[in-house]
């Protein structure tokens, strides 16, 4: 089983460790985002940051 990257799309190996960052839904539930790089990670949070 593979993660997909949420900011590149990558396919990440699910056995690798990777960066991951959580975001509050609008149902009030925690979703978890895997990324497969901290730069990936960066610029995501950036993205969502901005959407605000
Ligand atoms: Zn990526």
């Amino acid at each position: 089983m593979t993660e997909e990257c949420a900011e590149c799309g990558d396919q990440i190996p699910s056995g690798e460790w990777h960066p991951v960052a959580t975001l509050r839904d609008g149902d009030g539930e925690m979703d978890i985002y895997d990324f497969c790089s901290e730069d990936c990670r960066s610029s995501w949070q950036a993205d969502v940051a901005s959407d605000d």
